[in-house]
């Protein structure tokens, strides 16, 4: 039976402090002791339930960090400012001078602009290799090898990633397996098949509305302790922390997750297929025609579906840039980067979200010109936007 993650955070229990049902916001970057000792105690790291100061934790991230964890089947989490935020505070609590990263070459821009750009200036370095070839990740672990980092699905190529063998993998070469999970909320659950680290931008899926930035590292209670420490913790240090009135708003968008994915899940199934027998290149897991559809089948919890994220490739930037404006005209969706919003967003990656990838190293991965990135909407009546859709591209000749 496969992992029920939305009852898991359906399941959870909390009150305000009057009896509200939900839980009242901090709204305190301090806290009172009511004896010098426990204040002492505290800074210590032996103070359970004890708050000291915002940046270290506060209630309300509490409450949402549980949820994450809860989703993810992890003992806890720590929730922070941004998605690159959490990446950042993670690889540099794990990794210090001289160690190594093997990473999955195709992922989100900033991670990997972090991992080649900035990283090395502290003597982390990265090798980037094919996510999907087992044998080449594994001839790439070195004894200087800390962390092996994918993304669940990948951005913006739609790879999956085998997460149940990279365990295996990070398991017999001694690694922490990291993996970023933004594309695919609810629907694969990495922690269940053997990661170590899960890791979201709250900023897309998860909080869904488009109006913040966030992210959540989720793991066991000692790298999160670790994470937080007030001598050495990446994420106390680093101060990259969420503000409270924004966890408490993300929360309550978290309860409405599931149904959400289901739709966006749903209407870009409708599409996927509809552009494929249209004879556009497309990439939607959910096809049978892509590489690891099989794949995605063994590791989903089935009912959230393949998620909301397709491609498809239509020749020649100035198409893809043609089809984008046309489509906005039409209001079928934002030429905006970014996923996981009610209304479709589209992008070219290789001219924005991925344009930190040199364009010899974009070619090398499959990431080409005419490639258009979508992130399906929550759209009532996908018919209606197909037909739209398909007129925009009949006009546009490029069908
Ligand atoms: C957006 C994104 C990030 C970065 O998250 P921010 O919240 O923008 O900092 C990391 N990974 C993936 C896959 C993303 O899509």
């Amino acid at each position: 039976m496969s992992f029920k993650p939305a009852n898991q955070i359906q399941d959870l229990q909390y009150f305000g402090e009057f009896g509200g049902v939900n839980p009242s916001i901090s709204d305190s970057s301090t806290y009172t002791f009511l004896s010098a000792k426990t204040m002492f105690d505290t800074f210590e790291g032996n103070a359970d339930g004890c708050y000291l100061y915002s940046r270290h934790t506060s209630p309300s991230n509490l409450y949402l960090g549980q949820a994450l964890a809860a989703m993810e089947s992890t003992e806890t989490a720590s929730v922070f400012a941004s998605g690159m935020g959490a990446i950042t505070a993670t690889i540099l609590q794990l990794c210090g001078a001289n160690d190594q990263i093997v990473s999955s070459r195709t992922i989100y821009g900033g991670t990997y602009a972090f991992f080649k750009n900035f990283a090395p200036r502290l003597h982390i370095k990265t090798t980037f290799v094919d996510i999907t070839d087992l044998e080449i990740v594994e001839a790439a672990i070195t004894p200087k090898t800390k962390v092996l980092f994918c993304e669940s699905v990948s951005n913006p190529l739609l790879e999956v990633s085998d997460i149940k063998a990279l365990a295996k993998l990070a398991e017999k070469h001694d690694l922490k397996l990291v993996v970023d999970n933004t594309f695919s909320p609810l629907s694969i659950s990495p922690a269940v098949l053997g990661a170590h680290i899960t890791i979201h931008s709250l900023t897309k899926f998860i909080n869904g509305t488009s109006d913040t930035v966030g992210g959540v590292v989720c793991g066991s209670q000692k790298f999160i302790d670790d994470l937080r420490d007030v001598n050495n913790g990446a994420s106390m240090l680093l101060g990259s922390t969420m503000d409270s009135l924004r966890a408490a708003s993300v929360l309550k968008n978290l309860r409405t997750l599931h149904i959400r994915m289901q739709q966006h899940s749903k209407n870009a199934l409708f599409l996927a297929e509809k552009f494929e027998n249209d004879g556009l290149k497309t990439v939607y897991p959910g096809l049978k025609s892509h590489p690891s559809h099989q794949l995605f089948k063994r590791m989903m919890n089935t009912e959230y579906g393949f998620g909301g994220m397709l491609t498809i490739d239509v020749g020649s930037l100035e198409k893809a840039n043609q089809l984008m404006e046309r489509m906005q005209h039409e209001n079928l969706g934002y030429l905006a980067v970014s996923l996981g919003f009610y209304k479709t967003l589209f992008s070219a990656p290789g001219s924005s979200t991925s344009s930190e990838i040199p364009e010899h190293e974009q070619k090398a991965m499959g990431l080409s010109d005419g490639l258009i990135r979508f992130s399906i909407g929550l759209d009532a009546d996908i018919e209606r936007t197909y037909e739209k859709m398909n007129h925009c591209m009949k006009t546009l000749k490029i069908l």
